[in-house]
């Protein structure tokens, strides 16, 4: 007889311990970075950002938090929580189609922007879900 094995989710996670979006498999297929792209990073620029996986979504995802950087200059407080002295503060994208309007956007620490995006709630969820097994 066979059992049913639960399959648990394994999340992605860069070097600095953030989880990557969707679990993406960051180390399938082509190894190491991709930089073919020309003109689109500045070596320097996007300090840690470059060990990422350049592809698709991510690298998407990123470049548009970049712009918003670039565009508005680097958020100095949360509009969640309304903290000013948080380590680090976030563009965050509000409607998800990551439009290039201020609008679209709030400037977050990075504990609320976690939660706006949902990452901390689904570590929470899954440590939840282990736990009542
Ligand atoms: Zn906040």
């Amino acid at each position: 007889m066979s059992k049913e094995t639960k399959t648990l989710k394994v999340m992605a996670r860069d070097e600095k311990g953030h989880f990557i979006k969707g679990g993406l498999p960051w180390n399938t297929g082509t190894k190491g970075v991709k930089s073919s792209t020309s003109g689109s990073f500045k070596k320097g620029d996007n300090l840690g950002e470059k060990h990422f996986a350049w592809k698709g979504e991510l690298a998407g995802y990123l470049s548009k938090h970049t712009w918003m950087n670039r565009t508005f200059g680097k958020p100095s407080e949360c509009e969640g929580c309304g903290a000013t002295k948080a380590k680090k503060f976030e563009w965050a994208n509000i409607s998800g189609e990551y439009k290039r309007e201020r609008s679209d956007w709030k400037r977050l620490c990075t504990s609320c922007h976690m939660k706006m995006d949902g990452h901390a709630y689904k570590m929470w969820e899954t440590r939840r879900s282990l736990q009542n097994v």
